[in-house]
């Protein structure tokens, strides 16, 4: 596949803030640590901030893939609000270029194809959010540092709007843009790859100082912060990566500060390798509870005890999660145990009665067609996503199969005339076989299969089949795969 052609994306553009501009004509990007010194029509590292005329301009305002439904857990967020729906949002670019990245298919700039790019305004977002009765705006995926300016836009207005918004991200940023970032942004969930300086310079090209200080800055400053670790099998999934981490986060952070421990799949230039074996993350999490970090998961795991939240004071059961559903059993309103009133350190948003389950007979939708999705292997999650192509207002309708045959109740969703929606479907027992989602005449849909937490899947199933891989995405990266090995090689050097 050509990805060089149709990138009339990059055609506009629009005036970037943290400029600086330079004699001749250069100017200098202040957004991440890397500084980019960008000549007349050139594009720093990102590749989506250039200079044009003389001035720093960006070329992804306002565009990003599509707007997603999913939960707060998708985002490694486990102590504020759980369970809640979130309005998930990513654009193109990114400021690293990890060896892993389950999203380079948007990360990196140049595997972007017009087909993949919608295009957004700051009203529109919010407009979304309220509609589908959204609290959250999530901004995630590939990585929001590179969509600064339309974030600020957009989650100013959604704030004036009492709409909350999240930040998932890598963090390589620099302190100027956290200093804007933090007015609008509530949540901050970061992905913090590794303490190790090495690790960071060879696999995910940027350096881990200034991800660190910014994780302090945004947490001495007040927010609410949640820190996550891929461990990537034989490369950072030890004990000593897991102990320098907590060390790390309680030094100085502090020990109520949720920590993750993500399972990683083979991807990009890391395709030929393995999972991580569950048995090393149950031992990462063991190191940081036992070094005094009280609210420790696991990511990209479903079927085990490491995702729930039991009280650390009388050990009742507070929150139970499988995969990316979480159901509250034991808070009260204030976020602590309804047992023992111990603190357990949850930031609770109030009842919310969206998306509640509807009463409904299979045989009214009798003119409705009807989509059936098995998960299998490790694919346990789905985006589904719905176009409605009548000028009137429709209602989609989805249910869960269950292996004794019978189905969980049903869901509704109502589309606007025209709207386009995507929303994710995740496994949410141990005994659910898949979702059907039901569509009356005129919805369109398109399903794609999701490997692992916050990945966006550009390709559909109807574009490129099931997968027969069940953990690494169809669609590979076709050029050197060989990073694995050479990072080994590193690891067993130092
Ligand atoms: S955001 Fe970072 S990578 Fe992109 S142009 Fe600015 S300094 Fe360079």
């Amino acid at each position: 596949m050509d990805t060089t052609k149709n990138k009339n994306w990059t055609l506009e553009s629009s005036p970037a803030k943290l400029e600086e501009i330079l004699p001749g004509g250069v100017v200098k990007c202040h957004l991440s640590p890397r500084n980019c010194v960008i000549q007349e029509g050139k594009v720093g590292f990102c590749k989506v901030r250039g200079n044009r005329g003389g001035r720093l301009v960006t070329l992804n305002y306002g565009k990003g893939v599509h707007s997603t439904e999913e939960t707060i857990e998708t985002e490694a967020v486990f102590h504020f609000a759980p369970g809640e729906r979130i309005l998930s949002l990513g654009n193109i670019g990114c400021m690293l270029n990890c060896g892993y990245c389950h999203n380079w298919k948007t990360s990196q700039a140049k595997y972007v194809t017009d087909k993949d790019v919608y295009y957004y305004t700051p009203e529109q977002v919010v407009e979304t959010a309220l509609k589908h009765g959204i609290r959250v705006i999530s901004w995630t995926y590939n990585d929001p540092v590179v969509w600064h300016e339309f974030i600020l836009d957009t989650a100013k207005l959604a704030k004036e709007a009492g709409l909350i918004n999240l930040y998932k991200s890598a963090f390589f940023i620099s302190e100027e843009a956290i200093d804007e970032l933090l007015p609008v942004i509530d949540i901050f969930s970061i992905s913090l790859k590794s303490i190790s300086p090495e690790y960071y310079r060879k696999v995910t090209t940027g350096w881990v100082e200034p991800v660190l200080a910014g994780i302090k800055k945004v947490y001495d400053a007040g927010k609410y912060v949640e820190v996550s670790t891929l461990m990537v099998t034989d490369i950072s999934d030890d004990e000593e990566t897991a102990r320098k981490i907590s060390q790390w986060v309680l030094d100085e952070l502090g020990p109520n500060v949720p920590l993750h421990f993500v399972r990683f799949h083979p991807d990009y230039k890391m395709s030929n390798s393995i999972r991580t074996p569950v048995d090393r993350l149950l031992k990462a999490r063991d190191v940081a509870r036992s070094m005094g970090v009280e609210h420790v998961y696991l990511g990209n795991v479903n079927d085990v005890e490491g995702t729930n939240t039991r009280c650390n004071h009388c050990n009742a059961l507070l929150v139970t999660r499988y995969g990316l559903n979480a159901e509250i059993i034991g808070l009260d309103s204030k976020g602590c145990c309804s047992e023992c009133g111990h603190d357990a350190h949850f930031k609770l948003l109030g009842e919310h009665q969206a998306n509640a389950p509807v009463e409904l007979r299979e045989e009214a939708l009798s003119a409705y067609e009807k989509r059936k999705f098995e998960w299998h292997g490790d694919i346990v999650s789905l985006h589904a996503q719905v176009l409605n192509t009548e000028d009137f207002e429709q209602t989609v309708y989805l249910r869960r199969n269950y292996t004794d045959g019978h189905n969980s109740d049903w869901k509704s969703l109502t589309l606007r005339p025209h709207e386009s929606y995507r929303f994710i479907i995740a496994k949410a027992r141990i005994d659910e076989t898949g979702p059907e989602v039901w569509l009356p005449n005129g919805v369109n849909s398109n399903l794609h299969e999701v490997f692992d937490r916050a990945h966006f899947p550009t390709e559909s199933i109807e574009e490129i089949g099931i997968s027969q891989n069940d953990i690494t995405p169809t669609v590979g990266y076709g050029g050197k795969q060989n990073m694995y090995e050479q990072v080994i090689k590193l690891v067993n050097q130092a």
